[in-house]
């Protein structure tokens, strides 16, 4: 099989070539890579849950009541009291009727656009959706017609020249996971009122993060639609693992029956939903950890505009500095690397060909001195690149 090896040399040569970096220890602000500490700025543990003694405990104490595996798909006899308890509660955060527990984001958006959409259908997914988002789209067979990035006026003239099809589904991420903007929810929402579609959002770097409370971009949007179905994970800020779909009871008894990503599956290990409703309990009841995030989203984008760095206006935890160039990216980010800060280079396929960048991530958990020296390091490091300018 030589063609794996040629493909792997191209990619090295291309500075597209991936490679696993081994984290010792917790999942923490500060982790540790080959015995060495480094600030981590590329997780999406917003919140700070990852290693937090509550979502641990509810996790054990799970295991030691019903054990550790589930040993069957939910259908068969694998659906445990926990996950209706955690479907319940997802359901009643998210302020919809019902909602589903799946193993994980990938999995879920697989699942659920190929059970609503076929061959006669279209998907309008903005150009910088998710890799899941697309995939679920080709799965499913429908029309994927791609509209550029929150451009509402091609998302409408796309409508208008779709009546012809059976179903209409807009697809979107609510926080772009490589951007860190924010989608139009409203005028998204208002489109498919109008133009008889459906809206599938993506929440998975919104739930826990954005809204007043933390509910994602349907609270800060105040968005209430028949129209809307919500995708998001436990995995992100909750800290915990898998992921759930909301919408209303019609919705989730058909996708029991449709969704081949829950059907076909083994049920997830009731530790994690004991996790993520420890988790969600957090962010229902204590303010503390989101308050710690926004403090630092606002201190580290003030401080990047203060020191003449364009970024966006959006107050999310993932700020992408744009560097253009793959290999250059590479580069930047290993300089930093060798100065103690983890940022990862986000290269082609994830992000469109010519915006490498480094995705910054920050979470709860950093301290502003930690911050601080970030950014006298990211800026130093971003002078001797010439990079200036971020998305
Ligand atoms: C991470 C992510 C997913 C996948 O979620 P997992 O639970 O990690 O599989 C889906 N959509 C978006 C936008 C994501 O960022």
């Amino acid at each position: 099989m030589d063609f794996l090896q040629d493909e792997l040399i191209k990619l090295k040569h291309d500075s597209l070539l991936r490679e696993l970096k081994l984290v010792q220890g917790p999942q923490e602000a500060k982790i540790t890579i080959d015995g060495r500490f480094f600030i981590n700025l590329s997780s999406n543990n917003y919140l700070g849950l990852c290693n937090d003694a509550r979502l641990k405990n509810h996790a054990i104490e799970a295991i030691n009541k019903y054990g550790l595996g589930v040993g069957a798909s939910r259908l068969v006899c694998g659906s445990m009291m926990l996950h209706n308890e955690l479907e319940k509660r997802i359901a009643s955060f998210k302020g919809f009727e019902s909602a589903l527990v799946f193993n994980s984001g990938y999995s879920a958006n697989l699942s659920l656009i190929p059970a609503l959409a076929g061959r006669d259908d279209v998907v309008f997914s903005d150009r910088l959706n998710h890799a899941s988002i697309i995939d679920a789209v080709i799965l499913s067979r429908a029309k994927l017609w791609r509209y550029p990035h929150v451009d509402m006026q091609a998302l409408e003239s796309f409508l208008k020249r779709a009546k012809r099809f059976r179903r209409r589904i807009i697809a979107t991420d609510s926080v772009f996971s490589m951007d860190g903007d924010l989608a139009p929810l409203d005028k998204i929402v208002d489109l498919a009122e109008r133009y008889d579609a459906y809206v599938f959002i993506d929440e998975a770097h919104a739930t826990g993060v954005i809204g007043k409370s933390g509910r994602g971009a349907i609270e800060h949007f105040v968005i209430d639609s028949r129209r809307l179905i919500e995708m998001g994970t436990l995995s992100k800020a909750l800290g915990s693992f898998g992921a759930y779909i909301c919408g209303s009871s019609s919705l989730i008894d058909y996708l029991v029956n449709k969704a081949r990503g829950f059907i076909y599956t083994t049920a997830l290990p009731v530790s994690l939903c004991a996790a993520s409703l420890a988790a969600l309990d957090i962010v229902e009841n204590d303010a503390y950890s989101l308050n710690q995030l926004r403090d630092n989203i606002v201190f580290f984008r003030q401080s990047l505009r203060s020191r003449g760095v364009k970024i966006s206006d959006d107050l999310t935890p993932i700020i992408p500095l744009l560097v253009g160039d793959a290999k250059k990216a590479l580069e930047f980010s290993e300089r930093l690397f060798e100065q103690g800060i983890f940022v990862q280079a986000i290269r082609p396929p994830t992000v469109p060909e010519g915006t490498s960048r480094l995705r910054i991530t920050l979470t709860a958990a950093h301290t502003k001195r930690d911050l601080k020296f970030c950014l006298d390091k990211i800026l130093t490091t971003a002078k001797k690149f010439g990079i200036i300018t971020s998305v």
